[in-house]
């Protein structure tokens, strides 16, 4: 498999250090609100990104951190007047719920910042040692000069004048020494830790050095995270952890390209987002805003509308009923060309293998629906054939996550059965009336001429 690697600017052959387990950080949510579609774009990245190296042979270990301290969880709890933790424990459970609509199979580790304070004191510590760090009134700061190769990851320019950031949060144009440790003021509350440093609270970037190492080891095969971390986030992280341990923190760095609105980046300073319980309360299948997601390059930028979104709702109905639709075709029927199906998983691998290229793992994916609904007019293949397309498509699914369980409960099989009935006495007003029972209940009925009714689950 080759991947693009920030660091080297280049396609490189992916090799992980050791063959048993591939180590992957992959940086998380801050949960402070609900998740935009932005961010969720990224998410189903990191999401593909595992399943497609488990896909490859490989053994994916994927640790996603939850920001659950920092100058938004502080601001905004707050503001709401409750706990930090409460809080924070709201919106990671939101965060989960999104990963489940996303089909997102989720981290082996989400190990939250709070949880880590020792860890990153541990490090900070051993930089004021080494000279790296240094105590201010107001926090421990990084000294960006110390560290030779502070930009290789993403040109900053280090000035040497000494000057300081303290936010979390800042640009390219404010290269500064940056904070490891904000020492507690009164606006903080009862927010503040005390691990062997003056009473205080971590900076942001230090939590991702301090669970990469503990959870991953102090090299690490692959981080990823949206492109706006690649400056401050990641170029500290690595001053940080290559002081730590005099060894390289990461071997490959991987950056997907934001979701844009009207060729804006979506944020919600910018308040051009949606969540997904917004396209949700619109009637859209979160899935299909992962079939969009998954039709563009990760390393493109992706500019969503809703009117390209209802589009791929569509696909993915067309999508469903070739898929399911091929269950009710019999397989005492002809042999069909065994090679087609060759070439569309061909396609996909070879797709996945060029820098995680799902718009054209899609493509194989599309043939292979093609060659679904070929069957379903023909109503019958042989069984070796029907077989080997399913067998296709679930490998396929193995990395797209596409599809979800169609279980159809009694209840809605008797609505079928009852609809079938009025049918068959050519009394249309009954049988639509069912039909739009059975809709409510979430399921569709699509007729499959000469095979009947298929059942599709639908999520509204
Ligand atoms: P945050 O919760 O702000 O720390 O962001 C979580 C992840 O979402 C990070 O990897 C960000 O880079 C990413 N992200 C933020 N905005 C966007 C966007 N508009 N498109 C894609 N990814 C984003
Ligand atoms: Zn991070």
């Amino acid at each position: 498999m080759e991947i693009y690697n920030t660091l080297s600017r280049k396609v490189e052959k992916f090799q992980p250090i050791k063959a048993s387990r591939t180590t992957l950080y992959c940086c998380g949510p801050t949960v402070y609100n609900f998740v935009h579609i932005g961010n969720l774009r990224t998410f189903i990245f990191y999401d593909i990104l595992k399943r497609a190296l488990r896909y490859k042979g490989y053994k994916p270990f994927q640790v996603i951190n939850l920001t659950d301290v920092d100058d938004k969880t502080i601001e905004n709890s707050k503001a709401t007047g409750v706990t930090l933790r409460e809080y924070t424990e709201l919106y990671t459970k939101y965060f989960f719920e999104d990963m489940e609509k996303l089909n997102i199979e989720g981290a082996d580790v989400y190990p939250k910042a709070t949880d880590n304070i020792n860890e990153m004191a541990t490090i900070i510590k051993s930089l004021i040692k080494k000279g790296y760090a240094y105590e201010k009134d107001d926090g421990i700061y990084y000294s960006i000069e110390k560290f030779a190769d502070y930009g290789k990851l993403s040109g900053a320019k280090p000035s040497t004048d000494g000057v300081r950031v303290k936010k979390d949060e800042y640009d390219k144009e404010n290269v500064a020494d940056f904070a490891l440790w904000k020492k507690w003021s009164p606006e903080d509350g009862e927010i503040f830790w005390d691990p062997g440093l003056p009473k205080g609270r971590p900076g942001w970037h230090i939590e991702c050095s301090a669970m990469s190492m503990r959870y991953l080891g102090e090299t690490i095969d692959i981080h990823s995270g949206g492109v706006d971390l690649m400056f401050p986030h990641h170029e500290n992280e690595i001053a940080q952890s290559e002081a730590y341990t005099g060894k390289k923190f990461v071997n490959y760095w991987l950056h997907p390209e934001h979701l844009l609105v009207n060729g804006q980046k979506m944020s919600k300073s910018l308040k051009n987002f949606y969540t997904l319980r917004d396209l949700e309360q619109m009637g859209f299948d979160p899935l299909a805003f992962r079939l969009l997601v998954l039709d563009s390059h990760y390393r493109s930028r992706l500019d969503f509308s809703l009117e390209s979104l209802g589009k791929y709702a569509d696909t993915l109905k067309r999508v469903y009923i070739a898929v399911y639709g091929l269950d009710l075709v019999k397989d005492d029927g002809e042999d069909q060309d065994l090679n087609a199906i060759e070439r569309a998983v061909d396609r996909f691998d070879s797709a996945l293998d060029n820098d995680l290229d799902t718009h054209s793992a899609l493509v194989g994916f599309f043939e292979f629906v093609d060659l679904a609904n070929e069957a379903i007019k023909k109503k019958a293949v042989s069984k070796r054939y029907k077989d080997e397309l399913k067998l296709a498509i679930n490998k396929m699914d193995s990395v797209l996550g596409l599809l979800r369980v169609n279980d159809v409960p009694p209840d809605v099989k008797a609505m079928l059965a009852k609809r079938e009935e009025a049918r068959r006495r050519s009394d249309w007003n009954t049988a639509d009336l069912i039909r739009d029972e059975i809709k409510n209940k979430g399921f569709d009925v699509v007729d499959l001429e000469g095979l009947g009714p298929l059942i599709l689950k639908t999520l509204n």
